[in-house]
């Protein structure tokens, strides 16, 4: 029987890790991370997510800063908004929530926060430094993912890693991040012929594609460590909605060595790496050392 790599387990050590850096970072060189987190409209997953972001940033000891803007906000309204935010000395992190309402360019937004605190990584700066093996703020759920990897198997050198999905915020960054730890890289997407044989051959399968259970038990090869990054909202047998993964777990707990599971695996990855970024983005802003423990 193969291990469920406890994701909300190490998300929970990661973010306590964070405090201890908080705090190290506070007694040592008087700084105090803040968070600022830009909502526009009202959509219900997006108000759960900035919800839980606020949360945790003020349990780790940070400034939580939330702005939550009407729907029919203007794109200039926004990016005045982020240019405040960008001149203010307090706020160390800056995160508009994704996605944005039709009448705002999301790219010409993502592009104006400052690179520096880009705690999203998605700013063209931070994607093309990624893309070179520069220092950057790396994408928080890619992040997520690796530490997760790293965690379970150790040294990632040489392994065979099949990426399946090529989106901006997961497929791409997180190939990057394991051609950075030397993995050989494959990148599949909806167009690739054989999927389940290219899977086969993989030591670490990363699915992020957002198809319910997409991935089968004899896509994996025996020993391999699955990382399910979908988050799939489908009907149960008793009618209530339920959360699936993109790799059908059951099956693939009978062959792999281990895998995520879906809720509980990468989910809880993603806010405790942007908590992460923060601490990351005060430390440089500031000319400090990041803490080793987080590090
Ligand atoms: P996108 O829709 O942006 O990308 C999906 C990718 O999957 C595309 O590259 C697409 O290929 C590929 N794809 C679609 N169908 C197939 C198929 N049948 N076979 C092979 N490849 C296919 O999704 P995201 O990357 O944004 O998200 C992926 C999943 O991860 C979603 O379930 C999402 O909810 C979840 N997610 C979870 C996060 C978390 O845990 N915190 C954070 C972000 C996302 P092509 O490019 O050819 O169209």
């Amino acid at each position: 029987m193969s291990t469920v790599i406890d994701g909300k387990a190490f998300a929970a050590g990661l973010r306590q890790r964070i405090a201890t850096a908080v705090e190290e970072i506070g007694t040592n060189h008087g700084i105090k991370p803040g968070l600022a987190v830009v909502l526009v409209g009202e959509d219900p997953a997006s108000q759960v997510y900035v919800r839980n972001k606020g949360r945790q940033t003020v349990e780790v000891g940070m400034d939580s800063i939330e702005h939550k803007l009407p729907v029919d906000t203007t794109e200039e309204d926004l990016l005045a908004l982020v240019d405040r935010l960008n001149n203010d000395p307090a706020i160390n992190g800056i995160l508009v929530q994704l996605p944005l309402p039709k009448q705002i360019n999301e790219a010409k937004v993502t592009n104006a926060i400052n690179v520096d605190k880009d705690v999203d990584g998605f700013h063209i700066e931070n994607v093309g430094k990624l893309s070179i093996g520069e220092d950057s703020l790396v994408p928080c759920t890619p992040a997520g993912c690796i530490m997760l990897l790293k965690n379970q198997v150790g040294d990632l050198t040489g392994k065979n890693a099949v990426i399946v999905g090529r989106s901006n915020i997961v497929g791409k960054p997180v190939s990057l991040l394991l051609l950075r730890e030397h993995c050989t890289v494959t990148i599949a997407h909806s167009r690739t012929r054989d999927l389940a044989a290219v899977c086969r051959e993989a030591d670490i399968v990363v699915a992020a594609v957002g198809v319910p259970k997409l991935v089968k038990g004899d896509w994996i090869k025996p020993g391999a460590v699955v990382i399910d990054v979908g988050i799939n909202r489908i009907e149960g047998e008793d009618g209530k909605n339920r959360l699936v993964g993109d790799v059908d777990f059951d099956a693939a707990m009978e062959v792999a060595d281990a895998v995520t599971p879906v809720p509980g695996g990468v989910g809880p990855m993603t806010i405790a790496c942007l908590l992460r970024n923060t601490v990351i983005a005060a430390c440089r802003q500031n000319g400090v050392e990041v803490p080793e423990v987080v590090q």
